[in-house]
């Protein structure tokens, strides 16, 4: 499959005739929304153009309580692992883009990689995103698939081990895809950038990914290939995001209708300042916090079983606002240069890929949503029992998912206090695992989990359901 399906005009269309819409049926979307059902492009352009702050409000209550009712309180912990710099491509707006001669550029050994990832399982990580630049030798398909199985080998104590690697990699060819899979990675994640073809063809110059069509449908392909789990995104700041908002909700339906499944996660960065890179030093359309709060609550009403990742790209404070939005993934404590898990932070940006915004240890960033009432999730079961693709698509819909996630969180976010947390955060977590157990179960099950809560205290370790 390698046939375009975004039509510009068509998304402009749909945004052009929604200009100012009537309260009644903003309201009438709102209500469906909240139903669970999900919406049309025609629906979702529709709430786009709503700019009335009182319904803008409403929305987002929406949001909040279908985020509640489907994902819980929980929020999965990821950290990225980069392992190479070296790119052929141009885009932009990255650091690691071909023409930044200044960039000092990076391949890591294996040795290098198993290292990184000895830091991050003593961090308390079970989930890496592992991602590189796209390049025909120095990150090639092979050296990609040795990397990730050298990261599932390494073993820490307490049972410190990589249960689950995500990997963002160039498009593939399918039988590349197929080899792929083999090595037992979760999600195949790839963001288009942006759904607009113009902007496209600005901000990927030269190199492989110049090919709208060919990044577009590598989704499809990976599907091909027998990777079930894929995760869409776009970058937002290089255009309208109403626009991209619509392009991936385009996208996702595609997917459903094609392969029967639409996409796991969508991911929703926004650009940040990078090393010699034009584009994200001064965004072409840059999203206000505001904008990007609404667009969050949008996505969550549009596509409620897709999970939303958001990353350390944003602020601690705008993460904490928007995770009540609809967020389920984050990663925390990340490094973008290959290797920066092992330094210190004061040369980073000389090989990193952009600035973060959080740049918080993982113990801050769960001590944090802690506090705030959110659990910390570690749990790679779903993935683990082959509860992936369709299988899980049909126990999130009737709701059935949460039973497992919430409960696999308790004990991963148990185990993560007992082996990994500082005493402030363990304190609060505790609290925090005794008053959900309290507040969300039934006494049967209250009795269940407390019995495997109480066998974690006592030195065992994944336990999950
Ligand atoms: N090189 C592969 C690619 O481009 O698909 C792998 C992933 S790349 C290392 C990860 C992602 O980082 C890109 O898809 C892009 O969306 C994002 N990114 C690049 N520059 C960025 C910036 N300045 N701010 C925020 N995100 C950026
Ligand atoms: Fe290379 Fe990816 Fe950066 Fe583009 S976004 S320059 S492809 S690493």
């Amino acid at each position: 499959m390698n046939k375009d399906f975004i039509i510009d005009e068509q998304i402009e269309k749909l945004l052009a005739c929604a200009i100012a819409p009537d309260k009644s049926r903003v309201l009438e979307i709102i209500a469906k929304a909240e139903k669970l059902k999900g919406l049309t492009p025609e629906e979702t352009a529709v709430l786009l153009q709503t700019e009335d702050e009182e319904l803008i409000e409403i929305i987002s209550h929406t949001a909040r309580k279908i985020k509640e009712a489907i994902y819980g309180n929980r929020l999965v912990i990821f950290a990225p692992l980069y392992i190479a710099n070296l790119c052929a491509n141009n885009c932009l707006y990255c650091g690691f883009r071909r023409d930044n001669k200044e960039l000092q550029r990076v391949a890591l050994s294996m040795e290098q990689i198993a290292n990184e990832v000895r830091v991050l399982e003593r961090e308390g990580h079970k989930r890496l995103l592992m991602l590189c630049g796209e390049h025909p030798t120095r990150s090639s398909l092979d050296y990609f698939m040795e990397a990730i199985e050298t990261a599932y080998a390494v073993k820490t104590e307490h049972g410190g081990e990589i249960r689950r690697i995500n990997v963002e990699v160039a498009p593939l060819e399918v039988e590349e895809f197929k080899r792929l899979k083999k090595t037992g990675i979760g999600t195949y994640v790839l963001f288009q950038e942006t759904y607009h073809h113009a902007t496209y063809k600005t901000m990927h110059p030269s190199g492989p990914k110049k090919d709208f069509a060919w990044r577009l449908t590598a989704m499809h392909r990976a599907q091909e290939g027998g990777i079930n789990d894929v995760g869409i995104g776009a970058l937002f700041g290089l255009y309208d995001y109403k626009f991209e908002v619509l392009g991936l909700l385009t996208h996702a339906l595609q997917l459903e209708k094609d392969c029967g499944i639409g996409p796991h996660t969508i991911s929703i960065p926004r650009l940040e300042p990078a090393f010699n890179a034009p584009a994200a030093i001064k965004p072409p359309h840059p999203v206000s916090d505001h904008d990007f709060k609404k667009l969050v609550a949008i996505i969550r009403l549009a596509v409620p079983y897709t999970g939303m990742i958001l990353s350390t790209r944003e602020t601690a404070a705008i993460r904490r606002e928007v995770f009540e939005l609809g967020v389920s993934q984050i990663s925390a404590g990340s490094r973008t240069n290959p290797g920066g898990y092992q330094q210190d932070s004061s040369e980073a940006f000389r090989a990193a890929q952009f600035n973060l915004g959080d740049t918080r240890t993982p113990d801050e960033v769960i001590m944090d949503i802690s506090t705030h009432g959110h659990i910390p999730s570690f749990c790679t079961a779903c993935y683990r029992l082959g509860r992936t693709g369709k299988d899980f698509m049909e126990l999130a819909k009737p709701g059935l998912i949460q039973k497992f996630c919430q409960t696999n969180a308790l004990f991963t976010f148990k185990e993560y206090l007992m082996d990994y947390a500082s005493p402030a955060t363990r304190k609060i977590g505790e609290k925090l695992i005794n008053q959900t157990v309290e507040d969300k179960f039934k006494p049967r099950m209250k009795k269940s989990i407390l019995t495997r809560l109480q066998s974690i205290e006592e030195g065992k370790r994944d336990v999950y359901i």
